[in-house]
This record gives C-alpha cells, sequence and structure tokens, in this order.
C-alpha cells in the first residue's frame, strides 16, 4: 500500500516531537567534539548485544553536519554509511536515531516507520534505559504511532 506524501510527512513531523519530548525529559549526553562522537560510535556498534541485533555489515564514517540544522545518515549500498552531526546535534539521542536508519536501511518501507522505531527502542533501551524507552513510546502512541 502506498501511503500520500502528506501522511508521511506528518509521521515524520510525529516522530521528531515525540523523540525531542523525551530529549526534554531525559536529557541526553552532549559530545564536544566529532572525535567524540565517532568513538561512540565505533563502541556503540562493537558491543555483542549490537551484533546480534544487526548482524549485517555496516560501515560508519561520522562527518561535520557544517550548516545543516538537522543530523542524516546516508548510503549509496546499505552497507556503507556517513553520519552527519551538525553541533547542536552531537548527542546521544540523536546519535542512536542515525544510527537506526542504517539499522533498518534494508528492512523500513519508509525512513520512520515502524522498523525504524523498533530499531530506535532497542538503542535507547540499552543506552538511555527503561524509563527513556517507555517515554518514548507514550509519546509516539499519544501521536498515533505503533511502538
Ligand atoms: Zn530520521
Amino acid at each position: 500500500m502506498s501511503l500520500p506524501p502528506s501522511y508521511m510527512d506528518s509521521m515524520d513531523v510525529r516522530v521528531y516531537l515525540a523523540e525531542d519530548a523525551m530529549v526534554e525529559v531525559h536529557g541526553s549526553r552532549h559530545f564536544d567534539s566529532l572525535t567524540e562522537v565517532r568513538r561512540y560510535v565505533r563502541e556503540l556498534v562493537a558491543q555483542p548485544w549490537f551484533l546480534r541485533l544487526w548482524p549485517q555489515k555496516m560501515v560508519f564514517q561520522v562527518r561535520d553536519g557544517r550548516g545543516r540544522n538537522y543530523a542524516s545518515c546516508e548510503s549509496a549500498d546499505g552497507v556503507h554509511f556517513t553520519l552527519r552531526f551538525p553541533k547542536q546535534r552531537r548527542e546521544r539521542f540523536y546519535i542512536l536515531h542515525e544510527v537506526a536508519h542504517a539499522c533498518s536501511w534494508n528492512t523500513s518501507n519508509h525512513d520512520h516507520d515502524v522498523i525504524f522505531r523498533k530499531a530506535v527502542k532497542a538503542l535507547v533501551q540499552r543506552q538511555m534505559g527503561r524509563g527513556a524507552v517507555e517515554t518514548l513510546v507514550t509519546g509516539w502512541k499519544k501521536a498515533g504511532l505503533a511502538a
């Protein structure tokens, strides 16, 4: 089934709003440099639980997101991912959000669909704790999104 673009846009907005609300409540560790972001990503994707959940090959490059308002995840082949983080988005949650795009790159139908959100949930639970996951899921449900 193909959904109209307006539905997809509003899903993105609802996902972002619920995420921002969660970050406001639970906070999100800020990283001062790209070097720290790179180290965090490198250590995250080497965790045994991460490799169990997402055994597919993923190669990450972390770059500056200068001139952008948001972080992003890009890939041409579904294996090599470029994550970009402007200064204001060098926070643990937004890193997890972009890594979740890579984890669900080959399985999700839309950027922020339920498969993507499952990846976010798994990452947030491991890195930010159960309380953060519960706030996030509550926010999604209030916005009419399955968790
Ligand atoms: Zn996203």
